[in-house]
């Protein structure tokens, strides 16, 4: 097992680091000193000592414990030595009454073998069995040693500037200009400011980050994009599956745990790591409510204290805290928040909004004006996300706003053939395996994109529609080797023809 990763006390779930130093009973069973003290203190009170018909001491050396300040012959069960309350003195010391003790308990223990009672051993039960004998590796945690000099996770040479970042994000992510312009600045600030830690007396704030954009244009995909440009770590959590602690549903400090989890659960790479929580808009406070909002208003609240920075007690491969989880700590002061939604009614909010600015009188004319505007988004203000739900704590901590576009037919052709992971080249590269080209030609581009603007869900009905179309073709092609070129038009699409295919020469 690797030494990596620091040993979990089986009964309290506490670290090693949190802990002290631990027994190890097995491969993957470890005991802190404290639970060993009182399991044995325990043990030593009279009913249970009947019960098993033997000295805890020599229990103990049954499991092959030895304690720390014993000598090895310590651990071999020997009548003499193996007292456990006489060596747990605070002071180390071996009292004179611990050793009387020892001797009448083994006169009892030499007494019970002989009786009834089955032999030595037959009392327990496997505990590595009930352990599951090969505990889940999710479940252990990377060991940090606070001598060693630590070499910071992210170094500020290694930090793309932003308009690499963006360069970067522009062979994956179509338009979107704006938020890509916005998020490589502020990600780059982030890293900054992790990587150089804390500024002599200017210690820059930390930003998060709210995105506001339609369904399926492309949020979660930047992000993801950002962090693997970036290396770093990241969770996407859903905002919806949040709630109050105590309440069904995921508690707020899951988010910090998938973290952890994506990090492989070393602390201090999830410490920089970057928590997407999605469909935030779903938290907005539910207008004339009298009901406790344990899934809404309550999760906002909730999440203050993450967005800001604290030290959070979150459980190790576990959505929720209870007595089975290891528990660690971890300090979310570096990573970085972004939030996302579709926010659906608040371009209804900003026209209000302007067209009370822009004064009174021609309010009809303006309306018309604001229902054609495609950028309405982008003028955006706190004030409107505050009136749409969110409270004022939640959205100044998240100081930087990032609009997005809905995507319009052009950008979804462009999604189908230009990035870099383009699905078009998917497929052509799956049928090049079979030696055939695959061709889509214009039309055909036009019409899976105007089919998609119809779904009203983003690029993310761009995949749907191909794999409809593309299945007679993946299923008949490999029935004939003399294919050499299979074209897909917009006729095909729309389903006034067939795919126009070619023989080889
Ligand atoms: P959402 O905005 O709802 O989070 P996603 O980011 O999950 O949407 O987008 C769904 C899929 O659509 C992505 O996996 C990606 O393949 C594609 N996609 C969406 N927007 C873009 C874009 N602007 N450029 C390239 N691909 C995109």
């Amino acid at each position: 097992m690797s030494t990596d990763y620091e040993d979990v006390c089986a009964i309290c779930h506490r670290t090693e680091s949190v802990a002290g130093k631990m027994l190890k009973m097995s491969d993957t069973m470890c005991l802190c000193m404290d639970c060993l003290q009182k399991s044995t203190d325990m043990l030593n009170e009279s009913p249970y000592k009947e019960m098993l018909g033997m000295d805890p001491s020599q229990m103990a050396n049954m499991f092959g414990m030895g304690m720390p300040n014993m000598n090895p012959a310590d651990t071999i069960p020997n009548a003499e030595n193996a007292s456990i309350e006489a060596t747990d003195n605070k002071d180390g010391s071996v009292s004179a009454d611990g050793k009387e003790d020892t001797k009448q308990d083994n006169k009892e223990d030499k007494k019970t073998q002989g009786g009834n009672v089955p032999p030595r051993g037959t009392f327990f039960l496997n505990l590595n069995d009930l352990m599951g004998s090969n505990l889940n590796p999710r479940t252990k945690i990377k060991k940090r040693n606070p001598d060693e000099k630590k070499e910071p996770i992210i170094k500020l040479k290694d930090i793309p500037a932003p308009h690499k970042l963006k360069a970067k994000l522009d062979e994956y992510v179509i338009g979107q200009e704006e938020a890509k312009k916005i998020l490589s600045v502020a990600v780059y600030n982030h890293y900054k400011r992790v990587a150089t830690d804390t500024m002599d007396e200017i210690e820059i704030e930390k930003s998060n980050i709210l995105m506001l954009g339609p369904t399926g244009c492309g949020k979660t995909y930047i992000v993801k994009t950002l962090a693997k440009l970036l290396d770093v770590p990241l969770a996407i959590a859903d905002a919806t599956a949040l709630t109050e602690a105590g309440y069904i549903g995921d508690d707020i400090e899951s988010v910090v745990s998938k973290l952890l989890a994506a990090a492989d659960n070393d602390v201090d790479r999830a410490e920089c790591g970057i928590i997407f929580v999605d469909e935030i808009d779903k938290l907005a406070k539910k207008p004339n409510s009298n009901h406790r909002d344990v899934s809404g208003e309550s999760v906002q609240q909730g999440m203050l204290k993450l967005l800001e920075g604290a030290e959070i007690e979150v459980p190790v491969g576990a959505t929720s805290k209870n007595a089975m989880v290891p528990m660690t700590t971890v300090n979310t002061r570096n990573i970085l928040f972004i939030c996302g939604g579709a926010f659906p009614d608040l371009e209804e909010i900003i026209k209000s909004r302007l067209s009370k600015q822009a004064g009174i009188g021609f309010n009809s004319d303006l309306k018309d004006k604001f229902d054609k505007d495609k950028t309405l988004l982008h003028k955006v203000t706190t004030e409107d996300i505050k009136k749409y739900g969110m409270i004022p704590e939640f959205v100044g901590r998240l100081p930087i706003i990032c609009p997005l576009d809905s995507l319009d037919e052009d950008a979804l052709v462009a999604i189908l053939k230009e990035p870099k992971n383009a699905i078009l080249k998917q497929y052509q590269k799956l049928l090049e395996l079979d030696e055939v080209k695959l061709i889509f030609d214009d039309s055909a581009l036009r019409a899976i994109a105007k089919k998609a603007k119809e779904k009203d869900t983003g690029a993310r009905a761009l995949r749907a529609i191909i794999e409809e179309f593309m299945l007679d073709i993946m299923y008949e092609i490999p029935k004939d080797d003399n294919i050499g070129t299979v074209t897909i038009t917009g006729d095909y699409i729309e389903g006034k023809g067939g795919p126009v295919v070619e023989m080889r020469v």
